[in-house]
């Protein structure tokens, strides 16, 4: 199969929003598209994997925001790059809260879901779901997926390692320590914590990166 044909399939980008009990988790998704008018209903497809495809899965519900093509590189980033598992996405950008759903400050338009039907295959699951709200906030061209794999990523890229080594810079000045937080084991190593591989584990408990904590 050649997996160029895939990408003349056209999508926008978009920020997820949903909650897991109150705290605001969110993504960035490509699949989304309006497929009835009675109910006004779209399709937006997640990966199983996704933190914010979970909470969606408990609540039912979801926020999308539309982002223009002049957005800073960072918000990209900030939602594509890091799971809302371990970070408060949301807490690094401009945005509001309305009715218990998170939506980008600045936006082209917003709208707000609920799940009618979802169907789970292997890699993803298809949400169909009833717009109950949408707001077309301002005019301007939306930021599309072939945007970001022609010209955006590397600024995205490149933005989010500007965004790291300002923490780490943050985090040495603070003198604080990465901890695990399973066994309280304190990392010393020489290589940063940020660049050590994926996989590494606690050498006293086993547990994954995502479980050490800055303290
Ligand atoms: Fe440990």
């Amino acid at each position: 199969m050649d997996m160029n044909a895939l990408y003349k399939l056209t999508h926008g980008l978009y920020v997820l929003g949903a909650s897991d009990n109150g705290k605001m988790v969110g993504s960035i998704v490509d699949a989304v598209m309006q497929v009835a008018n009675k109910p006004m209903a779209i399709a937006l497809s997640c990966t199983n994997t996704s933190y914010t495809k979970e909470c969606i899965d408990r609540t039912g519900e979801f926020s999308l925001s539309v982002l223009c093509k002049d957005i800073p590189p960072f918000i990209v980033a900030n939602f594509g790059y890091q799971s809302s598992r371990t970070t408060d996405k949301w807490s690094a950008v401009k945005h509001y809260i309305n009715n218990g759903l998170p939506y980008l400050q600045d936006n082209l338009a917003v709208f707000r879901c609920k799940v009618l039907h979802s169907y789970k295959l292997e890699s993803n699951t298809l949400f169909v779901a009833e717009v109950t709200d949408a707001v077309d906030n301002k005019s301007g061209e939306p930021l599309t997926y072939l945007d970001y794999r022609s010209y955006f990523r590397q600024e995205v890229m490149t933005s989010f390692q500007n965004f790291q080594k300002e923490n780490k810079t943050m985090a040495e000045e603070s003198g604080k320590k990465w901890v695990c937080t399973v066994c309280g084991y304190v990392y010393d190593g020489d290589i940063p914590f940020e660049d050590l591989p994926d996989d590494y584990v606690c050498p006293l408990c086993g547990v994954g990166k995502d479980l050490f904590e800055l303290q």
